[in-house]
């Protein structure tokens, strides 16, 4: 299977900083966990991984140059109390990808009910993954990254929205992207009002990138 046998694929891990599990409660820390092993199974998943793979192959991105992939079991906040989705250290060739918090997935799930917070904490997970490959060849250029994200995030989200009728809302609210809503495939059942709701809830893209 491909799952087996792709290379970035085994070099995923989900990783927990245990010194750090002490700032959280038990609950939190259970919540965290669930979240890891979720966005984990996301990132594993054939389609996803197969995807990664021709980008990379499109990038001339060599896969050896990702020595890790770490699913981070607890939230990082910037100094300015932004929360981070992912980061690249670009000499080690290591990726880590971090959750939401729990105080904003209780607001979403509340908003917009669980499995819209499951598949946007995947989808995240996945445009972050996405940017923070890109970074092993454009270091330094956040602006171009950005866009080529956008970009593929979009090719990937296209090719699966048959499967998953979630796909453009989770798009349209991990990019902000000013997609129209006649565009929206009619059996998407996309409330306008969310995107409304979810600029009270800032769950833009300042979230997504660092
Ligand atoms: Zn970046």
């Amino acid at each position: 299977m491909l799952e087996e046998t792709s290379p970035l694929s085994s070099k995923m891990r989900i990783s927990v900083d245990r010194e750090k599990l002490g700032n959280f409660s038990p609950n939190q820390v259970r919540f965290y966990l669930k979240y890891s092993s979720f966005v984990f199974r996301a990132l594993k998943k054939p389609l996803f991984q197969k995807f990664l793979h021709w980008m990379l192959k499109k990038e001339r991105i060599e896969e050896e140059a990702v020595k890790a992939v770490q699913v981070k079991v607890l939230p990082l906040r910037r100094m300015n109390g932004k929360g981070i989705a992912g980061n690249c250290d670009t000499t080690r060739g290591r990726i880590r990808i971090y959750p939401k918090t729990t105080k904003f997935c209780q607001i979403f799930k509340q908003k917009f009910g669980r499995n819209t917070l499951l598949a946007y904490a995947g989808n995240r997970a996945r445009a972050a993954l996405i940017h923070e490959l890109l970074h092993l060849k454009y270091t330094v250029d956040e602006k171009k990254v950005r866009a080529l994200a956008k970009d593929y995030f979009c090719i990937f989200t296209q090719k699966r929205s048959a499967q998953d009728s979630y796909a453009l809302c989770i798009f349209t609210m991990i990019f902000s992207a000013k997609i129209s809503l006649e565009k929206t495939p009619p059996r998407v059942s996309y409330d306008p009002s969310i995107r409304i709701k979810l600029n009270e809830t800032c769950l833009r893209v300042s979230g997504i990138f660092k």
